[in-house]
């Protein structure tokens, strides 16, 4: 069976002390399903959560990475670093780094490369912006997306990728896929993974939804069989709307 995982990302929200209060109050919370939780602070307090949260099945994550090992990277943090802190997955491929950072495939490989080279698990963003929704050039921008960015991976390298499908459109605006978008969408990257890798290794692969996912609607797109988990954006802010989300399972 695919692991069920929902991840939070905090983006660039939560100083230090905000960042341990959303602890505390994620503390308090009672997990009822069965999903990996995962959330992802902002560089600075990295430590902190993983120290703070260490005692819970609550892992920390990174929000980004720099693919060199070291050097003259100003501002940058490297898959060495986040490891020497204990941390060990790493979403790559934000749409925010996409759009705001010019982060492209040739980047995206790289950096998909380094955290493969240091054994930490990724989980792969992609997702189509409206425009090409109203084209019908979803599936084909998704597929360009997956293909360039991870096909050179050998099958086993899979073992550490999760995908995470995230429509533009539906990231932080309050508009979300219908669940049949979602699973259409999603039953389609499972095809397309079949197609390079076989089944078997389709089957395995767990593949996140994210777009304003909230306690209202992920029951229902939980549901859906191709549906894994969920990326959580705004909601993941809130410890009692994560945790609901959490335990939408
Ligand atoms: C995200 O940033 O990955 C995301 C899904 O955000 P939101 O839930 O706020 O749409």
């Amino acid at each position: 069976m695919r692991k069920h995982i929902v991840a939070g990302n905090w983006k660039m929200n939560n100083d230090l002390p905000e960042t341990q209060d959303l602890i505390t109050s994620l503390k308090r919370q009672k997990q009822t399903s069965n999903a990996e939780v995962m959330v992802a602070p902002t560089f600075t307090n990295l430590w902190h959560a993983n120290e703070s949260l260490r005692t819970t099945p609550i892992e920390v994550i990174a929000q980004n990475m720099h693919f060199a090992k070291n050097g003259a990277y100003t501002g940058e943090v490297s898959a060495a670093m986040l490891k020497s802190i204990g941390v060990t997955t790493v979403i790559l491929g934000h749409s925010e780094r996409r759009a705001y950072f010019n982060e492209d495939d040739t980047i995206l490989t790289q950096k998909v490369n380094a955290a493969l080279d240091h054994e930490m698990r990724v989980i792969f963003c992609f997702g189509e912006e409206l425009a090409d929704r109203k084209a019908n050039n979803h599936e084909y921008v998704v597929q360009q997306q997956i293909s360039n960015a991870l096909f050179h991976l050998s099958a086993s390298a899979y073992k550490h990728i999760v995908l995470a499908y995230e429509p533009v459109w539906a990231i932080g605006t309050g508009e979300t896929a219908t669940p049949d978008q979602a699973q259409s969408m999603h039953a389609f990257i499972r095809q397309t993974l079949a197609a390079k890798y076989g089944e078997d290794l389709a089957n395995k692969v767990s593949i996140l939804y994210g777009g304003s996912v909230k306690p209202n609607n992920a029951n229902e797109i939980f549901s859906k069989p191709d549906v894994d988990g969920g990326l959580i954006g705004g909601a993941s802010l809130k410890a009692e709307d994560f945790f609901a989300i959490v335990n939408a399972f």
